[in-house]
């Protein structure tokens, strides 16, 4: 009885028997293991594998409760090296369910084995088989109705059981497995794989290939990570992935440290793929936290946190030099009928890009006679062609820049900003990337203190009601932080009479109001950190150059010198990419000159 009652927190469903035993199996020292699994796990889980096995007399007892050979004293529990270490799976698992344990040594001359039925044991009796240990588990929760019929379809439970055999897989890569349902085999994986294979093979070929690397060493705690590319992110943290020697854990530091590694460069409500790796003493965490022990408790957790944020930021910012373009494939453009772009891979904004470039090529007919790589060092401008009467909507400059080199570029449509590039072009966002610029600088100035702030020629005067002006006086501190200097103004008006010099693209009263609302909407759920930095969000935005707004040559240059100097500037600050590149060689592929 005692049994059943603690069997419900470690043995929740099929795929949690699997855990255990492949743990056990990881433990013993095998090399190899094979899962096979019949009707979701409802009808037969079965581990075998070629570990150190278990005399006659272990086999007796390694069933009953608070049998582990892993921990001697109370004081091996401060340095868990082993997967397992409570004793409770295996009495756990043959308390619920029939049970028939098969096991050998290497000094054993046979196979000994032993059945239990729901805690019921029978005696050890000796058997044929191999080196090693298989644990059938049949007839889950059979006397326990209520808790069978929790059991989802076996699809679903399958679905656990696989995901289950991946952390096990990703965590043990040296280890043979195989994954066998209802006869059939789901997954075959080869020991001493490289790590990448056995992702490709996990998941996918294509997401294992996109991934990228980093690592650290910091005082005896080793990071390594495969990281997915803001521009893979994914609809759920399904694919964050994170194991401390070995054991898969969840950890919410973790999750935070990673979530800050993408910060600005994934939309809201997407998460980045990642396979994070951490290394260090056993003495540093406690596993002892959890029956499932996917929980650990970290004894210097804002160490571990600012090392894993600064070896991923690092990378991550790395990588964040633009989107790439996402052009049709030559074959799939030729199939796709005029009115069926979005099919072909463009949306209606990418569209519209795609015809200001096909506008702007036309113009270097020269071009269409040599290859286009060898166009790459020279100007935009004056390579010949007649000008057209549509050349006058299109901005163009060919500024010659400090060091003798020329920068290139030109406005389109008031909103994009074509610039060449070493290997290509890429087109900007204008109002994506100033609001970019100024969010960094925003942030920057704030944390060293306040605002600069500038006092308006003629105050600025708003409306507003009684709640609303408690909720600025609540949010003073707020306000003299970004530089907004706010009076009463007559019966349920104030006016601003102090704006900061960085939002000067903004309309003071404007601003206000909108920070009121903002105020109005957020300021009782976040905390004054978090707040904050949705204001300065909300006020990059408002301050930033619109699209549609005209540029002369010299804000234009401004813009990409500055953004030159922007942390994080191939995305704005929600995330969406504020430069999408085009290589020649992609230009090339297009015009199939390759
Ligand atoms: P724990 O893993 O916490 O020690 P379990 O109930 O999972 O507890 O296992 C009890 C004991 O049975 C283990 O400590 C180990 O000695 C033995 N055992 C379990 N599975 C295997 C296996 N596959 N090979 C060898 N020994 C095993
Ligand atoms: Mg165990």
């Amino acid at each position: 009885m005692v049994n059943m009652i603690a069997a419900g927190e470690v043995i929740e469903r099929p795929a949690s028997v699997v855990k255990e035993l492949l743990e056990n199996s990881i433990d013993a020292g095998a090399t190899a293991v094979t899962v096979a699994v019949e009707d979701g796990g409802r009808k037969l889980i079965s581990v075998s594998d070629n570990g150190c096995g278990m005399e006659p007399q272990d086999l007796a007892q390694a069933f009953d409760s608070h049998t582990t050979s892993k921990i001697k004293t109370s004081s091996d529990l401060r340095s868990i090296a082993t997967l397992g270490f409570r004793g409770e799976a295996l009495a756990s698992i043959a308390s619920v369910a029939q049970v028939r344990a098969t096991s050998r040594t290497e000094h054993s001359p046979a196979a000994n084995c032993i059945e239990i039925d729901c805690g019921d044991k029978a005696s050890v009796a000796p058997c044929s088989a191999d080196y090693g240990t298989t644990i059938q588990v049949r007839d889950i929760f059979y006397k326990l109705p209520a808790r069978r019929k929790f059991l989802k379809t076996a699809n679903t439970e399958m679905g656990h059981i696989s995901e289950q055999f991946t952390r096990i897989a990703l965590a043990n890569n040296s280890l043979d497995m195989l994954l066998v349902h209802n006869g059939r085999e789901l997954v075959r994986l080869s020991g001493g794989q490289p790590l990448r294979q056995r992702i490709g093979q996990l998941f996918s070929q294509e997401m294992s290939e996109s991934l990228v690397e980093t690592e650290s060493d910091e005082k005896g705690t080793r990071i390594f990570a495969l990281l997915g590319r803001p521009t893979a992110s994914r609809t759920s943290n399904k694919f964050q992935y994170t194991f401390l020697n070995a054991r898969f854990i969840r950890d919410k530091f973790i999750s935070h440290a990673v979530k800050e590694a993408y910060r600005g460069m994934l939309e809201p409500d997407r998460f980045g793929v990642i396979f994070l790796f951490i290394e260090m003493p056993c003495e540093q965490y406690d596993v002892n936290v959890h029956p499932t022990k996917t929980e650990v408790r970290f004894y210097n957790a804002n160490l571990l946190h600012s090392q894993i944020l600064s070896c991923l930021r690092q990378r991550l910012l790395g990588l964040d030099a633009g989107t790439p373009a996402r052009l049709p494939s030559p074959s799939s453009a030729k199939r796709a009928a005029p009115d069926q772009k979005d099919a072909a891979g463009l949306g209606q904004r990418d569209q519209k890009i795609a015809d200001a470039m096909a506008e702007f090529f036309k113009r270097h007919k020269a071009a269409q006679t040599q290859p286009l790589s060898s166009l790459a060092n020279r100007r935009f401008t004056g390579t010949g062609s007649a000008p057209a009467q549509k050349d006058r909507d299109l901005e163009r400059m060919s500024a010659p820049q400090a060091g003798g080199q020329e920068t290139e570029f030109m406005q389109i449509h008031h909103s994009y900003i074509i610039h060449q590039t070493e290997d290509g072009f890429v087109i900007i966002d204008q109002h994506a990337l100033h609001e970019r610029i100024l969010y960094e600088g925003l942030k920057r100035r704030i944390a060293t203190g306040k605002l600069e702030s500038q006092r308006l020629l003629m105050p600025e005067s708003l409306e507003i009601t009684d709640g609303q002006a408690e909720l600025l006086r609540t949010n003073a501190q707020l306000i003299d932080k970004l530089g907004i200097e706010i009076v009463p103004f007559g019966p349920k008006t104030v006016a601003v009479q102090a704006f900061p010099t960085l939002l000067s693209g903004a309309a003071p009263a404007d601003f206000v109001q909108d920070l009121v609302d903002l105020l109005v909407d957020r300021a009782g759920q976040l905390d004054p950190q978090h707040l904050l930095d949705e204001v300065l969000n909300m006020a990059a935005c408002k301050a930033a150059i619109k699209a549609g707004q005209k540029l002369s040559n010299s804000e234009m240059r401004q813009l990409l010198a500055d953004g030159q100097r922007t942390e994080c500037s191939g995305h704005c600050p929600h995330g969406r990419p504020t430069t999408i590149k085009f290589s020649l060689g992609d230009l090339e592929k297009q015009f199939k000159r390759t």
